[in-house]
């Protein structure tokens, strides 16, 4: 889809340094900054990973024909310019890349709460788990009063994974409830050895594990308050004023990897509208 051209505007590319001056944060040199007026539309999703730039994005602000980014480290900032943008990344992130471009959608965005969470996995050869239940796992309520709140039996539903490690039982388990931070400040051996006593009685564990390992995943679950719903609405009618701009993720939909697909879909019918109406400024 080719992009028609604005005459007079300035060319696209060079080497100048360009120093972009707003709220005083905009301070870096051009990047592959404009592409060419026979260049297909440049649509980035932040988060996914941007071709040849492997850093953050620091920042966003809107432009006629599209949106300018901020890219990598105060140091080397770089100046991206793009028709249509995909901020992919948490609710926090993302808010703070729309603060300035549309800010009632960086509003909501802040409002959407995290928790923190820690997976503990392990290992046992199959003799030491006594009661291996059917399914790949099972979920344990919070009234129960216990540290896991989760646990998938790896094993049994990777197939792949138990034909990795024959004879050998891997379990994740979860931990991590919201307002339950104190759980996770625990070192990691102190954590494990929690978890797996935890877990003994359920499996019919009769020996320890062969090998743990904790992997922490700080504000890794977005929550759903009530009102989620609505608020999502406001951030998308926000966001449909501002063409080129729509956002996807955990934080929207469902934070199932399905509902993630479903929205980053959602997020892609909604772009290609302006980047086939919007000419291309330079
Ligand atoms: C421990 C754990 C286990 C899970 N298990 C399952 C499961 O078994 N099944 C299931 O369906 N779901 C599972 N989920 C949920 C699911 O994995 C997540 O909700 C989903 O991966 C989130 O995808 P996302 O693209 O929204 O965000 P992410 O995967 O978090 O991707 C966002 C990306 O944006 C990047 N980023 C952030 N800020 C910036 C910035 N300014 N510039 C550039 N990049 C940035 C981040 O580095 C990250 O790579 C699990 C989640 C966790 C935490």
């Amino acid at each position: 889809m080719a992009l028609g051209r604005i005459p007079g505007a300035p060319g696209s590319g060079g080497s100048e340094i360009v120093t972009v001056m707003s709220s005083g944060a905009w301070s870096g040199r051009p990047g592959p900054a404009a592409p060419p007026p026979d260049a297909p539309p440049r649509v980035v999703v932040v988060g996914a990973g941007i071709a040849g730039l492997a850093a953050p994005v620091r920042g966003l602000r809107r432009r006629p024909d599209g949106s300018e980014l901020l890219v990598g480290s105060t140091r080397d900032a770089q100046l991206l310019r793009a028709h249509a943008v995909v901020p992919a990344v948490p609710a926090h992130p993302a808010s703070r890349l729309l603060a300035e471009a549309v800010p009632s959608a960086a509003t909501e965005l802040a409002g959407i709460d995290y928790a923190s969470m820690a997976i503990v996995a392990a290992a046992w050869p199959r003799e030491a788990v006594r009661r291996l239940p059917a399914g790949s796992g099972f979920l344990i309520p919070a009234v129960d009063g216990g540290l896991v709140k989760a646990v998938t039996l790896s094993t049994s539903k990777w197939g792949f994974l138990a034909g990795e490690v024959p004879g050998t039982v891997l379990a994740r388990m979860s931990i991590g409830r919201m307002g339950e931070e104190a759980d996770l400040q625990r070192e990691d051996d102190e954590l494990g050895a929690a978890a797996v006593a935890e877990l003994a009685p359920v499996l019919g564990l009769s020996g320890l594990p062969v090998a743990t390992r904790e992997t922490r995943w700080g504000r890794g679950l977005p929550q759903y308050a009530v009102g989620h719903l609505d608020r999502v609405e406001r951030i998308r009618s926000a966001l449909a004023a501002m063409p080129g701009l729509a956002v996807c993720g955990a934080a929207y939909d469902g934070i199932g990897v399905p509902a993630c697909i479903a929205s980053a879909r959602r997020a892609a019918e909604t772009v290609p509208t302006h980047v086939g109406a919007t000419p291309e400024a330079g």
